[in-house]
């Protein structure tokens, strides 16, 4: 049964977010805000709203730290999203797995399709799934669409990890989590990420914990 909050406009649902200062709190998978569509955003939130839900969600993916968050994962089911990689990672990995540094974006209403057949296999996390990460395979190139924080139209290509953030952010869009994607015999907590599978593939994840890539 739906309760009266669920009535609520968004965008008082967005101004009581702001209301109190810092990260927004972040929704951990089994809510069901992670598991439905989102709205297409139109102008639910004025663009001062906007604005500041935006930079929040910006303060509140540098905090976690990740290098995405979607407005589901903070209760709001509205398609927007924002993204940013600074790629802090040894050059082995950033050049097996394309891990190159991504500006900040906002993503509102992004869509995306696979550019070709190649596919990528490497471990992802989620700050909704916290603390554990697993193998997903993805379309290694994608074409977003989408539009801009100011309503302008976005039609670019990413390749390599930052089509992946891409991906992963606009799934959660559609109520789809990388779980839903995953190799689940690769989960792994974070510490036995760090004692097993640090290596720049899963390739030895592979053959240790019995998958297929
Ligand atoms: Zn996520």
């Amino acid at each position: 049964m739906a309760s009266s909050s669920d009535l609520t406009p968004l965008s008082d649902r967005v101004e009581e977010l702001l209301s109190r200062p810092g990260p927004l709190p972040i929704v951990a998978a089994g809510d069901p805000v992670l598991r439905g569509a989102a709205e297409p955003f139109d102008g639910q939130l004025d663009p001062a709203l906007l604005a500041r839900f935006v930079s929040a969600l910006r303060e509140t993916m540098h905090a976690a730290p990740g290098v995405g968050v979607a407005a589901p994962q903070v209760g709001v089911p509205l398609r927007i999203a924002v993204i940013e990689d600074p790629a802090p990672v040894p050059d082995e990995i950033r050049e097996v797995r394309g891990r190159v540094p991504l500006p900040f974006r906002v993503l509102v209403n992004p869509v995306y399709e696979p550019v070709g057949t190649a596919r990528a296999a490497f471990f992802e996390g989620c700050l909704s799934v916290p603390g554990w990460q697993a193998v997903v395979a993805r379309p290694a190139e994608v074409r977003l669409l989408a539009q801009d924080e100011h309503g302008g139209p976005v039609d670019e290509v990413f390749t390599g990890w930052p089509a992946r953030i891409v991906q992963h952010e606009t799934d959660h869009l559609d109520g789809t989590l990388y779980l839903d994607r995953a190799e689940l015999r690769s989960l792994s907590s974070n510490e036995a990420m760090a004692r097993w599978w640090a290596q720049p593939t899963p390739s030895e994840a592979a053959k240790g914990l019995g998958f297929p890539l």
